[in-house]
């Protein structure tokens, strides 16, 4: 909770105090100031003004309601909005590994979280393969390596410039041949060509599918959370091109405005998987709704 806290601080540095202040002071002008504060987390306007209107009416029905009882209202409809995610790390170990699918465009922490992730999964006593199929960046290949040198994790990899499937593919034999628990793929996130960045993810899955039949498989889109309401239409771009079932909302430590967190869970109904709150291996945590809106609000 405490690290959770720590990350966000920002934008508690934001909201906390003047969410208080607006609670204790209670102006005539009590709502629409509350809605701004909102808004300036980048909560986004509509979301914010429809949890204002439900606060107010709320307030309606129980007129002997403390300043404390209306903020826990809040917060428990803020946390409404989010679509819980069943727990991954206590599901029992099946046969087939499972495979996460990173997705998500170029520089929004994609690598930094297939690491982070293989490190957080090791940990809890699982086997992990990293696979390097983002192949159109050297860069990102060598960064793999690196973390799996560093964590001591086998990483998959072909040349630069290699078919991201047959990564994709070799990664998957390799965990299934070794009786590995998860395999974690990193991929390459050129939204500027659509069709074929929608083709590259199609032929993975379907590679992955027919390797690995009866794994369980997660598509994480990565979104990095700094850049704000432009995250939505990364969203939007990424939900028509690939099966998204978890979001990564990555560099919440370095934004006063985390609360485009609850806009993008809102959006598609996505469950938000895992937060990062820094560039440390230790910085990727696992999501919690109540924590979250907690951690932003008090
Ligand atoms: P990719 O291009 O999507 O694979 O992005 P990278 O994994 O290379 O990350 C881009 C930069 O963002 C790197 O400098 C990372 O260290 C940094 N980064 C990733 N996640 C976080 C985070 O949660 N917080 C902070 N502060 N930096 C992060």
């Amino acid at each position: 909770f405490d690290k959770i806290r720590e990350g966000l601080q920002k934008t508690r540095d934001k909201v906390a105090r003047s969410i208080e202040s607006v609670f204790n002071r209670r102006d005539p002008g009590f709502y629409q100031e509350l809605e701004e504060i909102l808004i300036s987390a980048d909560v986004g306007p509509v979301v914010s003004k429809e949890i204002v209107e439900e606060l107010k009416a709320w307030e309606k029905t129980n007129p002997g309601a403390t300043a404390d009882e209306s903020l826990a209202h809040l917060e428990s409809s803020l946390t409404a909005i989010f679509t819980p995610a069943s727990p991954w790390e206590e599901s029992s170990p099946s046969k087939s590994p499972m495979v996460v699918l990173l997705v998500g465009v170029n520089g929004v922490g994609k690598t930094t979280t297939a690491g982070k992730l293989a490190a957080r999964f090791r940990d809890a006593g699982n086997s992990v393969i990293l696979g390097a199929a983002d192949t159109f960046r050297a860069a990102a290949i060598e960064q793999l390596r690196k973390w799996g040198e560093r964590l001591d994790i086998p990483v998959v990899h072909q040349k630069p410039g290699a078919d991201p499937a047959s990564v994709a593919f070799d990664t998957v034999r390799a965990a299934r041949a070794r009786g590995i628990d998860m395999a974690i793929i990193d991929t390459a996130g050129r939204l500027q060509n659509k069709q074929n960045l929608m083709n590259e993810l199609r032929k993975i899955g379907a590679i992955i599918h027919r390797e690995a039949p009866d794994s369980p498989v997660e598509v994480l889109l990565v979104l990095d959370a700094t850049i704000g309401q432009n995250a939505l239409s990364q969203l939007d771009e990424f939900v028509k091109i690939a099966p998204v079932s978890g979001l990564v909302l990555t560099k919440l430590d370095g934004t006063s405005r985390g609360g485009v967190v609850i806009a993008l869970a809102r959006r598609h109904k996505i469950p938000v998987r895992f937060i990062g709150v820094g560039e440390k291996t230790d910085d990727l945590l696992p999501f919690d709704p109540s924590t979250f809106v907690r951690s932003i609000l008090r």
